[in-house]
């Protein structure tokens, strides 16, 4: 199973003051060179498909900025993976297996060996899961006591760290999590028509519903983000496995090379994109934390679209007769693409157990759609449209069961 829970705890956490800083990051034919500012306690690297990367996680470490690439790795980022682990992916041009590695004596530095993988070799590679290098022990550091744990009010353990839950306080009520796409440093897309950025539009739109929500009284929902910050993947659709979401939609803008494009379009999980457009859409939108959101994708990729398989199909049902409804109810207060429902492997829509969909509100590359997503108006519009597609589904999932 995906254990999401996980990456909620410590969500905001910030890092250790016991974390070495990386300091370089070198890649080269043969091998990957990173150097620390002070010792670190202990790092693992794995391989991933689609697009092809080595993701690095170091214990201990702060992430930095200073890195270059080379050999077969075309582009490397660097990033924090939780409140003492910084990640470092390397995207490979060509396939590239690790063959081993070593931290240096002092336990500064870590060196790992890179051999371009011949045919067929990197399947194993895939399957092959994470290899750990320990610094010498003496030059290890030792993860801090975790004080914060103490300080978390009594009785309330189990919500730390989740959202505030608007609306009824009735808790038989449906519950629905929206998730306003992007954030912080990441701007999603950028409108040419004034230079919007998609985060904005998203959370702007994302409080409207929940204003429209609330005042239906009978929908408790609750924000991912109320602010400009940055969310990886798993803990958006992590807060709504947590909270028991009955529902969970993520809320974005579209951008296209044709300034024509406009329109909504809904979007639910499936593993085979309905077209090419719904394809490359989902890998921009994934892309938008490959550094921290590696791991459903991850070292177990094979498992991971086998537990789809079978442990998603009613969900995704769901999903997609939501997805329906949203179209219908939108269509009279907003324009809709004449192909509104789509499917693409999203991985903000990866909750096994949540029905999920995601809406691309209109194009941010329409002058028009630029104008009604902006405008109080418009974002009025869409959030009635959205509350009214919800109500109408929970009634019927009342009456059915
Ligand atoms: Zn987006």
């Amino acid at each position: 199973m995906f254990s999401v829970a996980l990456f909620v705890t410590g969500l905001f956490a910030s890092p250790a003051a016991y974390a070495g800083v990386v300091k370089d990051v070198v890649s080269s034919e043969r091998t990957i060179t990173v150097k620390f500012d002070d010792i670190v306690n202990k790092a693992s690297v794995f391989t991933l498909a689609g697009p092809n990367r080595i993701a690095l996680d170091i214990l201990g470490a702060t992430a930095g900025k200073q890195a270059s690439a080379g050999g077969p790795v075309s582009n490397v980022r660097q990033g924090q993976f939780g409140p003492h682990t910084a990640r470092i992916v390397f995207d490979l041009a060509s396939p590239a297996l690790v063959t081993g590695g070593q931290f240096s004596a002092d336990g500064r530095s870590l060196t790992i060996k890179l051999r371009r993988a011949a045919v067929g070799e990197w399947a194993n590679a895939l399957a092959r899961g994470r290899m750990s290098f320990l610094p010498p022990r003496l030059f290890r550091s030792k993860p801090p006591k975790k004080r914060y744990e103490v300080s978390a009010p009594i009785g309330r353990k189990s919500q730390r760290g989740l959202p505030k839950i608007y609306g009824p306080s009735d808790p038989r009520l449906p519950l629905v999590v929206i998730d306003a796409g992007h954030g912080g440093h990441d701007p999603g897309a950028i409108s040419p028509h004034g230079g919007i950025y998609e985060k904005d539009i998203a959370l702007a739109v994302t409080k409207s519903i929940r204003d429209a929500l609330v005042q239906t009284g009978r929908i408790r929902v609750a924000l991912t983000r109320e602010d400009d910050r940055y969310l990886v993947l798993q803990d958006r659709f992590g807060i709504a496995r947590k909270m028991k979401a009955d529902l969970f939609m993520s809320v974005h803008a579209d951008a296209a090379g044709n300034h024509t494009a406009n329109g909504a379009t809904v979007y639910t999980l499936s593993e085979t994109a309905s077209d090419r457009e719904a394809q490359k859409l989902a890998a921009r939108e994934n892309k938008a934390d490959i550094i921290n959101g590696v791991n459903l994708g991850g070292a177990d990729a094979s498992v991971s679209s086998i537990l789809i398989d079978l442990t998603q199909r009613e969900t995704m049902n769901v999903s997609a007769d939501f997805a329906k409804l949203l179209i219908r109810e939108a269509k009279p207060n907003m324009r809709v693409r004449s192909h509104s429902h789509r499917f693409a492997s999203f991985v903000v829509l990866k909750a096994p157990d949540t029905p999920s969909v995601l809406f691309e509100t209109g194009y941010l590359t329409n002058a028009r759609d630029v104008a009604f997503l902006s405008s109080k108006e418009g974002q009025r519009r869409i959030g009635q449209s959205v509350a009214s597609a919800i109500q109408v589904h929970f009634a019927r999932r009342l009456a059915s069961r």
